[in-house]
């Protein structure tokens, strides 16, 4: 019989196919007694164990030392400082004799009670070392377990990913491999681990939380990331089902095409601007493909994820410089780190906050270290002559913020202006509006920027007080809060008022039934996943701005989230049929 769960969809599609489950060794480690008898053997185990992870961390060293250089191999040292530990290794071995259970379990319990002592020592470099002592745990325990380790990357055949989590860091290591989906336990629609699940067009259901104690490494399953339904041992029946709906959803992307090279125009002429959301230069085929005219946000920080040292300025210059080049005519709008929140990059060290999307993160951390944050505005502003960028700020949370980054790009184009070395002197920078602060005051903000882009993934979160990760909370994350859309309404009027021109990058800009509020709010740009930039061109070619305008009014004059979307929900189904079927199957 097929065993249903529900989770959240997080990246519309289907998938079928064999599971992999990532991390499952970290989650259940069951506790054996032993005898008498058995004690010697259980030791022999560890001690081999210790010696196989040796030689694995020694290999790896030097394949680290021959590709990279000597002070990245260096990080195995501390590694091997760890399997080296007598104490540890002591500890392990004298419980195991003791306690007369088998050896996993107690090393697993030993290395929890030093992960424990490690976290609450107050130097910061020794808490750093949970991770070293994490990564080679990890190693004892596969080869203790005769599990063996997979890399993301290396699947031959399709495979569905089941994780308890996955860090926006793993998710960028499933581009073009053989990953077909993901199912997570935690996890809320607009994680970065979903956002770049839709950037790459994998079907993803996360907070489903029992995916990984439901689901087996021997299981085939359905994921539907458009209702949030995994289906696990689906029998014939479901999957031919499942299949019909997949070419039923493959056609409809197809009839969409037919809109390519028509303009984003509402009928009485108003014309918007639909651009994509990217992660890597690599999505530009696929951004092209879904007839984006320009990039609203290229979200920088996966730069530096999944590699050990920091990006140079050259290599940034040169991805910054292929994007514009490739999207020329169309601007591309290119943010500074937005480090922090969900998103940990390994080589900065950076403590981690009680509270990551309140703590240290994006602008607060690139105004705190200008070293690295001047190296990219140095190769952003060179490679400015490749194309049409623009540049625009993370997480500005007042006039003050706006004016310190504007100084600190201000030094970079004089020290490049000293240097004689070309950039757009025109360069338009804007401030991305995530913050309820920013909101209200968009109209001191306004003064200091050439353009807005709304981030409601975070003004969202921050304004209703829901942590956009959290699938507890998940059912408060609501882009139609009436807080929401009277903030929204103050950041485009203020925008306007000063005569700036406001997008929104954030996922609403991207759903049929909010932007067709949107509009009548008077947006200018809509920046989106790709595979949504068609359905919304098809919806505003649908409207003329005063049908949508009355829908705007109508809908800020209501009370609660639920009746805005029934509301706009309704109306879309009037005005344009064919998009709302993208969303009466989810
Ligand atoms: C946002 O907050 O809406 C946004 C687009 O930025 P990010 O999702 O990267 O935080
Ligand atoms: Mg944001």
């Amino acid at each position: 019989m097929n065993e249903i769960l529900k989770g959240i969809p997080a990246s519309s599609g289907i998938s079928i196919g064999p599971v992999h489950i990532l991390g499952r060794e970290e989650i259940s480690v069951s506790k054996r007694s032993i005898s008498e008898a058995d004690i010697a053997g259980e030791i022999v185990r560890f001690e081999e164990a210790l010696i196989q992870t040796h030689k694995e961390l020694i290999a790896l060293q030097k394949k680290v030392s021959a590709e990279l250089n000597q002070e990245q191999a260096q990080i195995f040292d501390a590694h091997l400082l760890v399997l080296e530990d007598r104490m540890l290794i002591e500890e392990v071995i004298s419980r195991v004799k003791k306690e007369k259970v088998n050896v996993e379990y107690i090393f697993h319990e030993v290395i929890k009670k030093y992960i424990n002592v490690f976290s609450r020592m107050e130097d910061e470099y020794l808490r750093e070392r949970i991770a070293d002592i994490n990564d080679v745990s990890k190693r004892v325990m596969r080869i203790l377990c005769g599990k063996k380790k997979k890399s993301l990357s290396d699947f031959q055949e399709p495979v569905i990913v089941v994780a308890h989590d996955l860090s926006p860091s793993d998710t960028a290591a499933m581009h073009r491999k053989n990953i077909i989906g993901f199912v997570t336990d935690v996890g809320g629609k607009t994680s970065h681990t979903a956002i770049m699940a839709k950037s790459f067009e994998i079907p993803a259901v996360v907070g489903v939380e029992v995916a990984t104690s439901k689901i087996g490494e021997d299981d085939t399953i359905i994921i539907d990331g458009i209702s949030g339904v995994v289906i696990i041992n689906p029998d014939e029946k479901t999957i031919a089902q499942y299949n019909q709906a997949r070419q039923k959803i493959k056609a409809q992307d197809e009839a969409f095409i037919s809109l390519k090279s028509l303009s984003a125009q509402t009928i009485d002429g108003r014309l918007v601007e639909l651009a994509a959301n990217i992660e890597l230069p690599e999505e530009i085929p696929f951004v092209l493909e879904h007839g984006a005219e320009g990039i609203g946000l290229y979200r920088t920080e996966y730069f530096y994820m999944n590699r050990r040292d920091l990006p140079s300025e050259e290599e940034h210059y040169e991805a910054y410089k292929f994007v514009a080049q490739k999207m020329q005519p169309y601007p591309v709008i290119i943010r500074t780190l937005d480090l922090g929140g969900d998103k940990f990059i390994s080589q900065l060290q950076v403590p981690r906050d009680m509270l990551p999307f309140l703590g240290w993160r994006a602008i607060r951390f690139c105004l705190a270290r200008p070293d690295i944050f001047k190296v990219q505005l140095r190769a952003l502003l060179r490679a400015s002559i490749h194309g049409k960028i623009k540049i625009m700020y993370p997480m500005i949370s007042g006039v003050e913020e706006m004016r310190q980054a504007n100084q600190m790009l201000e030094d970079v184009k004089n020290e490049l202006r000293a240097k004689k070395i070309a950039f757009d002197e025109d360069m338009e920078v804007g401030a991305m509006i995530e913050v309820p602060s920013a909101a209200i005051t968009a109209d001191l903000i306004a003064k200091e920027a050439d353009f807005f882009s709304i981030g409601t993934n975070d003004l969202i979160q921050y304004s209703i007080a829901v942590d956009r990760t959290n699938e507890k909370v998940a059912y408060l994350y609501e882009p139609s809060h009436p807080a929401v859309l009277r903030l929204i309404k103050n950041i485009i009027d203020s925008g306007h008022r000063n005569n700036i021109w406001v997008g929104m990058c954030g996922e609403m800009s991207g759903d049929p039934m909010f932007a067709l509020i949107l509009l009548g709010m008077g947006l200018d740009e809509f920046s989106m996943p790709s595979r949504m930039i068609l359905p919304i061109k098809q919806l505003v070619r649908c409207i003329n701005m005063d049908d949508a305008r009355k829908i705007t009014e109508a809908a800020l004059d209501l009370s609660t989230g639920k009746e805005v979307d029934e509301f706009s929900n309704k109306k879309l189904k009037e005005l344009a049929p064919e998009v709302y079927k993208i969303i009466e199957q989810s």
